[in-house]
């Protein structure tokens, strides 16, 4: 009762606003929600970055580039329309307030070739890392929220502190393809007490190359985790290369 009226002056007095169209009413609109492109069918290897063929289950896995078979990445949507500036929001203006619209779309997923297959073997949900410098910054992980409203969905438990950032990495925006990946080479750790032995789901806001989530899968494999997929909500337009 107290929070309903709680939440009801804090409406009034800050009526939710879309974070896609910024008109009042929400805080991301039915018409923004239907402007968002999904994008679940593209995946990589987590291995080698090779892209498999998609919808090819058979064919496309084991990876035909490295031939490991223990995990892939890919995305929920395209980071265009109004979900980039419902991401940035919800990433740098602190719109905590958002994560369970943006994480339908993760959940979206679990109806899609290829995830469908996979959320049944998923032990746990982990959320790639902020270094806890920029954690204490922002005040949130905004993949941690995202993780906590997905798993919340898929009734999947959350691994928080499974893997660590070693060191801090300066940000990737404005980083080249190789700049990226020599950015976050060796710099997170995985707890093999917590992760060896399970199935695992590594969840993120935005996927460019994939560096990030290559290195973060790397470590849980080399702690002992059986296999390791990585989703992103969204990922850019074209082709792999940074998002300008
Ligand atoms: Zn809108
Ligand atoms: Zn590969």
């Amino acid at each position: 009762m107290l929070r309903s009226l709680g939440s009801y002056l804090l409406d009034l007095v800050f009526p939710p606003r879309c974070a896609g169209c910024l008109r009042f009413g929400h805080w991301f609109c039915d018409a923004c929600a239907q402007d968002v492109i999904p994008a679940p069918g593209r995946r990589e290897c987590l291995h080698c970055g090779n892209e498999l063929p998609e919808n090819a289950e058979a064919s496309g896995f084991p990876c035909p580039a490295c031939g490991e078979s223990w995990g892939w990445m890919g995305a929920a949507a395209l980071h265009e329309g109004p979900l980039r500036p419902a991401i940035h929001a919800f990433k740098y203006e602190g719109r905590v307030e958002l994560a369970p619209n943006l994480a339908r779309y993760l959940y979206a997923v679990t109806a899609e070739t290829p995830w469908t297959a996979i959320f049944p073997q998923l032990d746990a949900m982990t959320p790639v890392p902020l270094h806890s410098d920029r954690s204490r910054e922002r005040g949130y992980n905004q993949a941690e929220l995202l993780t906590r409203s997905l798993a919340s969905s898929a009734d999947k438990p959350v691994l928080k502190e499974a893997i660590l950032r070693t060191e801090a990495t300066r940000s990737q925006v404005g980083l080249s393809r190789a700049e990226r990946a020599d950015n976050v080479s060796g710099k997170f750790w995985a707890d093999s007490q917590t992760v060896a032995g399970l199935t695992l789901l590594l969840v993120d806001d935005v996927l460019t190359t994939g560096a990030t989530m290559r290195e973060c899968a790397a470590a849980l494999r080399s702690n002992g985790a059986t296999a390791v997929y990585g989703l992103a909500l969204a990922r850019p337009t074209m082709g792999r290369d940074p998002a300008p």
